[in-house]
């Protein structure tokens, strides 16, 4: 106890600036003010959330980035609990229910091995190769593949090597395509695909690399050897979003959660052994040099915006130009609503996932989430709303058009697949000009620069999606470690400076 005190007077109190008021910065920032620290927020938005963008309108309700969480990560649960958040999650009704394209009509994805049998999501011989899999994929021959050689490997050449093509096809290229949410009991044997790559929930490119973009199912097969096995000891759960940011916020006073402060530059001077940090931001486009110092900074902003930071070290420029140019996805986002007698085949269930073989049937959308089966409070009960996505590594330009054309878009998938007649009720579009980093072959370079920037700049985090996984779960995980190692940081400060005292 006389440790932990010791501890908590060695940090209690000390300055942490926190650039980035998305779900990573603000789980770091809850994390650094519970254990006694003195927290500041910078964001650029006049909003915090980042990804996390929920819009209540006219009695409706919709989210504009992401529409679910899982609970992969402890750390997920244990902010969960700490803020009250358990007993008001909003499970998906039919979550179950999952839909993937085959030759132009919605089939279900099976949720356990019997219905794998009948389903025809996949031929007879991709079904052997799954329900094989776990015999036929050798512990011992894993050292050998999944060697330094494949950590390179793309995630169509991983489940490619377990599955085969046609698992490729059709239940890889749609996930990874589009955008889902895991299921909390699915241990059933294809289903257990969807729940690991649903860890990521996001939409890299089929060809990124493996070990980036879905970093549990990479260690999930190096620790149990077999996919399925490992995912089965592996319990996810889904949940609504938007309260969690809001309540994060809520445990932040005025001066330390700064809204439309866009960070500019910072400033790290040596000289003294404390506050070693000071920054400027732009504020309502008014410079504002931040008098305050700080002992630590955690910066969650993505890495396009930090590369346009001017960072000084010791009063000489400290060159971001070792950071390598990422490449990002541009996303779409279309909420329609349609009165339920002009949706002639609604499906229940969570959504579904258009493969790019579809495309040939005339599909141009990614997927799209039956929002209002999910959560039936979303709308008025006559109504439906869907959630539909365009663009991404499939359709960069498309996802760029303009409101009107993406309407046509999103009502011509939904009369193939829903039967829907005429005009939506109603129409809304959020654009994400830089919707998700692309964690591809040349992201080891991406992951050395922020190694990098931490060993070169003392007291300086990074954390976020654009470390460690793309999901919301990943960047809670992500804040929270860099909140621990700021904590460690400051202690090991402090522990150099007692000699001298
Ligand atoms: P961000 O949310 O990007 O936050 C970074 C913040 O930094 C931003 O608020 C930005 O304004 C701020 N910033 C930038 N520059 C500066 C600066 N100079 N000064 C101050 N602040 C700055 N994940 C799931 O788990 N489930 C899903 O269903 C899901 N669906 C998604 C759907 C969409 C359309 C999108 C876009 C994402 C989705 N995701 C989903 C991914 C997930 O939402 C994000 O990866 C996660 O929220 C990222 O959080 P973050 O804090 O790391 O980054």
């Amino acid at each position: 106890v006389a440790d932990n005190d010791t501890k908590f007077e060695a940090v209690s109190g000390r300055r942490v600036a926190v650039v980035g008021g998305g779900v990573s910065g603000l789980a770091a920032a809850y994390k650094l003010k519970s254990k006694g620290l003195n927290v500041t927020v910078f964001e650029a938005d006049g909003r915090a959330g980042g990804k996390l963008r929920s819009v209540m309108h006219n009695g409706l309700i919709w989210d504009e980035g992401a529409n679910t969480m899982t609970e992969a990560e402890p750390e997920v649960g244990t902010l969960l609990d700490d803020l009250g958040l358990r007993e008001k999650q909003q499970f998906p009704i039919s979550q179950k229910k999952r839909y993937i394209v085959r030759n132009g009509v919605p089939v279900m994805i099976p949720t356990n091995p019997i219905d794998l049998v009948t389903s025809t999501v996949l031929s007879t011989q991709s079904k052997f190769e799954i329900l094989l899999e776990p015999f036929l994929w050798k512990k011992n021959d894993l050292s050998s593949k999944v060697s330094d050689a494949s950590a390179a490997e793309s995630v169509s050449g991983f489940f490619r090597r377990h599955f085969g093509q046609e698992v490729v096809d059709y239940l890889i290229d749609p996930f990874v395509g589009g955008t889902s949410a895991a299921d909390p009991d699915s241990l059933s044997i294809v289903f257990v695909y969807c729940l690991i790559l649903l860890i990521l929930i996001s939409l890299p490119t089929i060809h990124d690399q493996m070990k980036h973009s879905f970093p549990d199912l990479w260690n999930v097969e190096k620790s149990f050897g077999s996919v399925i096995v490992g995912a089965i000891r592996t319990k996810l759960a889904a949940k609504g979003v938007q309260i969690l940011p809001d309540m994060l916020c809520k445990g932040l006073s005025h001066d330390e959660l700064n809204l439309d402060s866009k960070v500019l530059s910072l400033s790290y001077n040596s000289g003294s052994r404390q506050e070693n940090w000071s920054l400027s931001c732009v504020s309502h486009n008014e410079m504002q040099r931040q008098n305050l110092h700080y002992d630590a900074v955690i910066m969650t902003a993505p890495l396009c915006n930090v590369k346009e930071m001017d960072v000084m070290k010791g009063g000489q420029p400290f060159q971001l130009n070792f950071l390598p140019e990422i490449k990002y996805m541009p996303l779409s986002v279309i909420i329609t609503t349609f009165t339920k007698e002009k949706v002639k085949r609604p499906l229940e269930g969570f959504g579904v996932l258009i493969p790019s073989k579809e495309q040939k049937h005339g599909f141009k959308t990614l997927g799209t989430l039956f929002s209002s089966m999910m959560f039936p409070d979303r709308c008025p009960s006559d109504l439906h709303l869907y959630t539909t996505f365009i663009g991404g590594s499939r359709n960069q330009e498309l996802a760029k058009a303009s409101t009107d054309e993406l309407k046509q878009v999103v009502t011509s998938d939904l009369q193939r697949l829903l039967g829907v007649e005429g005009e939506p009720e109603f129409v809304n579009h959020y654009y994400w000009r830089k919707a998700f980093p692309l964690y591809d072959s040349s992201y080891d370079s991406v992951m050395e620069a922020i190694d990098k920037m931490e060993k070169d700049l003392p007291g300086f985090f990074y954390a976020g999606n654009h470390r460690g996984g793309l999901s919301v779960g990943k960047s809670i995980a992500s804040g929270c470690k860099a909140a621990d190692l700021v904590i460690s940081y400051l202690e090991s400060c402090s522990n150099d400076k007692k000699p001298e005292d």
